[in-house]
């Protein structure tokens, strides 16, 4: 049986394919440290957050150099490494309790927010910022 790289499941409610965005970037092809630490991020942050607000978007996760170039991410992005997913409640009015949790979570590294979505990161080998911006993207 052929593996698809869509069918990969990171935990219980992620799947890698949601972070590449393989339709629009067929190249976006992640390695297996990033792998790796997307499925950190899932365990640690994601999965904790989506039991608290319900399903959750990820507007935009692994990007390789060209993706990120394209969407003008920095040049030292999380987003490279996996270490990064910019998201939003499926249901927007759970957006500031989205905020709220991850504001105090142990295992946030930044956090940006935007309108209606923001940029989480970790760090998996070390000790986790907790850098908060609130209102960072205009
Ligand atoms: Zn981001």
């Amino acid at each position: 049986m052929k593996e698809n790289i869509n069918d990969v499941r990171l935990s219980q409610h992620f799947k890698l394919s949601e972070f590449l965005r393989l339709d629009k970037y067929p190249a976006n092809i992640p390695t297996m440290q990033v792998v790796a630490n997307l499925t950190y991020g899932c365990h640690q942050l994601l999965e904790p957050a989506r039991l608290l607000v319900g399903p959750i978007i990820i507007n935009s996760g692994f990007r390789n150099e060209a993706v990120n170039s394209k969407v003008g991410g920095m040049k030292n992005s999380q987003h490279l490494t996996g270490q990064a997913a910019d998201i939003r409640p499926k249901d927007p009015k759970h957006f500031q309790q989205l905020v709220d949790f991850l504001k105090s979570w142990e295992y946030t590294d930044q956090l940006l927010t935007g309108s209606g979505w923001l940029h989480i990161s970790w760090n998996p080998l070390g000790q986790p910022r907790h850098y908060v911006r609130i209102g960072y993207y205009k």
